[in-house]
């Protein structure tokens, strides 16, 4: 058996031997029941956090207020909440405030989805009192109780259904679809961050086009900030289909922006509200605009080569993927395995790989040290790497000695 679930059974055994209830909950019971390795196992009990903290030797008050405590058994940090409802939804995205119950259907219908609604035992007997289990063999994704009522208290659930859809494949039901069309709009007082966490792991489904067409069709996309600050026309839910052509998040995002008409004037801007990490910014950035040079330079060798030197392998091949996904193939030639024989061909991919070094060329010029070496450096790296120069050190120090002294005069 997975460790994590014997360390959570671990915990369970312990807490019903002190007298409390103990049920793993959410979507470790929604995902074993698929077949899918859970990503963690969550615990809920009739115990409140102290008494929790009384009990395990190693924990860490994760969200005392809220009911969590990390109990550590076994090395493994494993998430104990206190059965509760929420009271009174002040402003749509959080509850205002939590009570602890002592009932374990009270707590499981706060939960969003039935799917997400069902608690198992530590005999593996489920509680299941919204047919979730149904919901999960027809692939349905419907909320627990009403769904205009659930997506009032809290708009990230109406992100949620999409992004489930998008995970299993799912169809919405009809009423809970119904309710999303209509209160799309309170979504306006999401943050970014959560959207943007929800988006992400859209991106990591193997085919997230069922929930992708989903967002497009229910206009949902729309409504999500920073989207909803863009202006942008309704989409087309027939491009939803490409979003499946690839697995990577970076192309993912980028075609995402392609389709919300982003240009290369506001790509910058917009990358910046989706506030993603500094580093996905460039890549997505790169891929975007190496998709957008690949309209004028077509197939010039020297030109991809200089891109690959710059950019790398992985960069390159991503804006290929993108060109196929925005439907410009026409340039039959620019392939990602043709990119792939262009790196290939180059004889050096790296600066290090020169077989000359700084040191060297200082002593043959017999000038002082200075950024002129790394410039003329990388310029007799490129020219090799394009085969205009062997890499041979009697040649590149006769070259690079050329260049430094155009250089300096
Ligand atoms: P994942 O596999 O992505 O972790 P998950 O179902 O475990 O999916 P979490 O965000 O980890 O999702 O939440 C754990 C559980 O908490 C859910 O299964 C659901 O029961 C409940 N839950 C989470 N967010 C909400 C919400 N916004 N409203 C109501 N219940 C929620
Ligand atoms: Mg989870």
């Amino acid at each position: 058996m997975d460790t994590r679930k014997a360390a959570a059974l671990s915990v369970m055994e312990q807490l019903e031997k002190s007298g409390f209830q103990a049920y793993l909950v959410g979507g470790c019971v929604r995902d074993e029941m698929l077949g899918i390795s859970p990503q963690d196992y969550d615990i809920a009990t009739d115990a409140v956090p102290d008494q929790v903290q009384n009990l395990f030797p190693r924990t860490i008050p994760t969200g005392l207020k809220h009911g969590t405590v990390t109990v550590v058994e076994q090395g493994i940090p494993l998430e104990v909440t206190t059965f509760r409802i929420e009271e009174a939804y002040l402003d749509r995205r959080r509850p205002s405030q939590v009570r602890f119950v002592s009932s374990l259907k009270q707590d499981l219908a706060r939960r969003d989805f039935t799917i997400n609604a069902m608690a198992k035992n530590r005999r593996g007997q489920v509680i299941d009192y919204f047919s979730g289990k149904e919901d999960l063999l027809v692939g349905r994704i419907r909320t627990v109780g009403n769904p205009r009522d659930r997506f009032r208290e809290d708009a990230l659930r109406m992100l949620r259904a999409v992004r489930f859809v998008a995970q299993f494949g799912f169809a919405l039901e009809e009423e809970t679809r119904r309710a999303l069309i209509a209160l799309r709009s309170e979504c306006f007082h999401l943050s970014v961050e959560r959207v943007v966490q929800e988006l992400e792991k859209m991106w990591k489904a193997v085919s997230p086009s069922a929930g992708v067409r989903e967002l497009f069709s229910t206009d949902l996309l729309r409504a999500l900030p920073p989207f909803c600050r863009w202006d942008l026309q309704s989409f087309p839910p027939d491009q939803a289909a490409s979003f499946d052509h690839t697995s990577d998040r970076i192309v993912r995002w980028a075609y995402l922006l392609w389709l919300c008409q982003t240009d290369e004037a506001c790509l910058g801007r917009r990358l910046k509200a989706l506030k993603l990490p500094t580093r996905d910014q460039k890549q997505i950035s790169v891929c975007f605009r190496l998709m957008l040079a690949g309209e004028w330079t077509a197939t010039d060798p020297v030109y991809w080569k200089r891109q690959l030197l710059r950019h790398g392998l992985d960069s390159v091949r991503r804006s290929g993927q993108l060109r196929r996904l925005v439907g410009k193939i026409m340039d039959k030639d620019l392939t990602e395995t043709r990119f792939q024989d262009w790196w290939n061909e180059m004889p050096v991919k790296e600066r290090r790989e020169l077989a000359l070094g700084g040191e060297e060329l200082i002593r043959y010029s017999g000038k002082k040290a200075g950024p002129w070496v790394g410039q003329v450096l990388n310029n007799l790296y490129e020219q090799v790497a394009l085969g205009l120069l062997p890499n041979d050190k009697n040649a590149l120090l006769e070259e690079g000695y050329k260049i430094g002294k155009v250089d300096s005069q």
